[in-house]
């Protein structure tokens, strides 16, 4: 399958909560103001939306009067978006392989795509320890909306700590934050695949312009972003792990997609493969190699706002779980179903998913600006093996709630369904393959010797 993507594409999407997206009468306004196909499932009405460009909200007034959100206003957003519009959008995003348009829009309008943006710039400077919990809030209604998420705040990330010795940068920052840019990435590639430490493609510079065409082989959502962190060699003569990050703006770019997302899960994602053209200005080029952005922040942001996100897939599982076991507890008074044992046992099992990836979170916010230590051996193998534990746990959570609720979790149709819970626990283990992490952490573990 391949097709063109042009900005002015309109995205076709069902009703979610109209009554959240009411809550701003810009926000109806900016949804009638643009064309597209906006169906409510019930009632079998259509009205004319067209949602995602975040360039749409430019003139809103609300935006202009923007300050920044902090932390306890950004969870209780995230929260009242994950229960009012992510949860009732969720089976039919999977269901339909499509984009979350509904709850990126809510999110965007509670300003919660700006939270990595620092306080200097304008953002609500969210630590890691934040982040995660606003990626693992929104992962128990919708883990593809999740995911989308966490991988447009590790992209913000990468921008906010390496970025801040570009003039050009700090202004993007600043303007995504009056504009809630969604940021989407490129690190895979057709030749190296998932090795995100080594790239085919190069960035070509001639003045002040630069040029980059990329065949990658998975881009999550990148026909609905703003823009794309595209992974490259810093030039032609380059070796392929010379590598340097390149903001690319979707008004510079072309994408033609090259292959379709009909996959198990993570449907809503919307991860084909593209072949990306693109120029710019050489301003776009992030300062620096990658391998340091990439052991200093990608890395580590990603996974652990993963790691946050697959508990809170497991999470959201063992809640329906644990609404069946009170059920059956209603039914027979003075008795304790014997499911509430295997309840109790999975409990546990969460929890330590949760320590998990909150320690590691803790501690790398305190490390505050010392990078270096990111640089070793110690975080690397410590992170690489919260990957690994987590992307393993959670799909035996949602495997063992499935064994706690039954019948019921396996039918599609019903309120107790498990199988988009297991289905996008699933990608764990493959996105950045655990086989591959595991070997790098074998040769680490040849020289490296503080077993602690
Ligand atoms: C939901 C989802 C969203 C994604 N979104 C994006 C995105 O937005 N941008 C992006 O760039 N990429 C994205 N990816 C791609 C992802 O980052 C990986 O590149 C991709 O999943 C790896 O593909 P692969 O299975 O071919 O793995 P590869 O890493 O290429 O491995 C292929 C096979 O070889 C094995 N293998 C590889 N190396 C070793 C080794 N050293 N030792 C043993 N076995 C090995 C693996 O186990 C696997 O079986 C996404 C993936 C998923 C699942």
């Amino acid at each position: 399958m391949r097709g063109m993507w042009t900005r002015s594409m309109p995205s076709p999407t069902t009703a979610g909560n109209v009554a959240h997206m009411a809550r701003s009468s810009g926000w109806m306004r900016c949804l009638l103001g643009n064309f597209g196909l906006f169906s409510a499932p019930r009632t079998r009405t259509a009205m004319l939306v067209w949602l995602t460009p975040s360039h749409a909200w430019e003139n809103e007034q609300d935006m202009d009067s923007h300050t920044a959100t902090g932390f306890p206003q950004l969870i209780d957003s995230v929260r009242k978006v994950a229960a009012g519009v992510a949860a009732a959008q969720a089976p039919d995003v999977d269901a339909r392989a499509r984009f979350p348009i509904e709850t990126l829009a809510a999110l965007r309008e509670d300003h919660v795509l700006a939270a990595a943006v620092p306080r200097e710039l304008g953002g609500p400077g969210c630590n890691v320890q934040e982040l995660s919990q606003l990626c693992a809030a929104l992962a128990q209604a919708c883990g593809s909306s999740a995911m989308v998420l966490a991988m447009h705040y590790i992209q913000l990330a990468c921008l906010a700590r390496h970025g801040m010795g570009s003039d050009y940068l700090r202004d993007y920052l600043r303007d995504l934050v009056r504009r809630q840019d969604l940021l989407a990435s490129m690190t895979s590639e057709v030749g190296p695949s998932g090795d995100t430490r080594s790239s085919v493609c190069a960035v070509r510079r001639a003045g002040d312009r630069f040029q980059l065409d990329k065949d990658a082989t998975t881009g999550s959502y990148c026909a609905h972003a703003d823009a794309i962190l595209v992974t490259c060699r810093k030039d032609e003569e380059a070796a392929r792990s010379d590598q340097v990050l390149v903001l690319v703006r979707r008004e510079d770019c072309t994408l033609t997609q090259t292959t379709s997302w009909d996959t198990l899960g993570m449907r809503g994602t919307c991860s084909p493969g593209f072949q990306l053209r693109s120029s710019g200005a050489v301003e776009q080029i992030v300062p620096g190699a990658f391998a340091d952005c990439s052991a200093q922040t990608m890395v580590p942001y990603s996974h652990i706002l993963w790691s946050a996100l697959w508990w809170g897939i497991a999470a959201g599982a063992v809640a329906k779980a644990a609404s069946f076991v009170r059920g059956q507890a209603r039914q027979t008074p003075g008795t304790v179903p014997p499911t509430a044992t295997r309840l109790a046992e999975l409990q546990v099992q969460l929890q330590a998913l949760k320590q998990n990836w909150l320690s590691a979170a803790r501690d790398f916010d305190a490390l505050g600006d010392d990078r270096e230590e990111l640089m070793g051996m110690g975080w690397a193998l410590r992170l690489n093996n919260l990957k690994i534990a987590s992307s393993e746990a959670a799909p035996r959570i949602v495997h063992q709630a499935l064994q706690i609720v039954g019948i019921l979790g396996y039918k599609n149709d019903s309120p107790f369904a498990l199988g988009r819970h297991y289905r996008d626990a699933l990608s764990g283990s493959l996105m950045i393959s655990n086989d591959r992490i595991a070997a790098k952490n074998a040769s680490m573990l040849l020289v490296y010797k503080d077993a602690a």
